[in-house]
């Protein structure tokens, strides 16, 4: 086909005129996000995101809540929803979002080797990650909690009852850090795998006596499984959730900071949470304040 100069937009019309002329088996019912935006500025990174019409995103598919593959086989949680909002503006319809299973470890290697153009993922903003990617945001803050067996039967009350447990948390995580660094667990007190799921699996199963990372995350292990879990609801530290994306894209940083203030002021970000999170956190939060992008 000879290449007409269309906009973003036009050109997704034209397709999906195409498609349906043709008849072919792109029939699914079209769930193109409203698209606001495509007059991006020739060089910057919204421009050259609209141009590709797709956008990668490392989220995490084992956590309810916030990121999970259910049986849908379609991700869903706040997470994804933020992810959805962000695209949107792109004038990204969800069909052309590509999300990417992220595990903590992963996350910052994901951007570096640009394997994803953002990482949506209960990813705290921290300093020692800032040295290697850059973050938007934040746009929710979680806390550091621990998670029981129901009924705590090994009677653990915060991170100093950890000590002489086996805890389970998963490598690369801040929680993982903070009890090893702060609340002094070693090697043989805390195991590491690479999904908060396994941690579940294994205080199921008896293997660990407490899974320990972000609220939210065991929140939405306890919504499951009421009658197998509960949480201690004490966070003891603070996790601001950002939007990681590769370092040296400032204009996208800012632009995503916009997108989640409109968000904020129209209800799109209320809307995100409530469908999501919402259904078991039952305070909607307000957006946090933007850090700022010149970090
Ligand atoms: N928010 C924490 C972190 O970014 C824990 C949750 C997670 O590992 O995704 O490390």
């Amino acid at each position: 086909m000879r290449s007409l100069r269309y906009s973003s937009l036009a050109l997704a019309a034209a397709l999906s005129l195409t498609m349906t002329a043709c008849g072919g088996d792109g029939d699914e019912p079209d769930t193109a996000a409203p698209v606001e935006k495509t007059d991006f500025a020739e060089g910057s990174r919204m421009k050259a995101l609209a141009d590709a019409g797709k956008l990668r995103v490392g989220t995490k598919f084992d956590q309810p809540l916030f990121g999970l593959k259910g049986l849908s086989g379609e991700p869903e949680g706040f997470d994804v929803e933020i992810a959805k909002l962000i695209a949107a503006k792109l004038g990204i319809s969800e069909d052309n979002i590509e999300f990417v299973e992220a595990v903590s470890a992963n996350r910052e290697p994901f951007l570096q080797q640009n394997r994803v153009d953002m990482v949506v993922a209960t990813y705290t903003i921290n300093d020692k990650r800032d040295m290697v990617v850059d973050f938007a945001g934040p746009y929710f803050q979680a806390g550091q909690d621990i998670l029981v067996a129901k009924g705590n039967p090994k009677g653990i009350t915060g991170p100093e009852a950890l000590k002489g447990k086996k805890t389970c948390s998963v490598s690369g995580s801040t929680p993982a850090e903070t009890v090893q660094t702060k609340y002094g667990l070693t090697t043989a007190e805390l195991v590491l795998v690479d999904a908060y799921s396994k941690c579940r699996d294994a205080l199921s199963n008896g293997q660990v006596d407490a899974v320990t990372t972000d609220n939210v995350i065991l929140s939405g292990y306890v919504s499951e499984a009421p009658e197998d879990f509960e949480l201690i609801g004490k966070p003891f530290t603070e996790e601001p959730y950002g939007i990681g994306i590769p370092e040296g894209q400032e204009d996208f940083c800012d632009f995503i900071n916009e997108t989640l203030a409109e968000a904020a002021e129209d209800g799109g970000y209320a809307d995100a949470f409530e469908k999501t999170a919402g259904t078991v956190i039952e305070t909607t939060p307000e957006l946090p304040s933007p850090r700022g992008c010149d970090k």
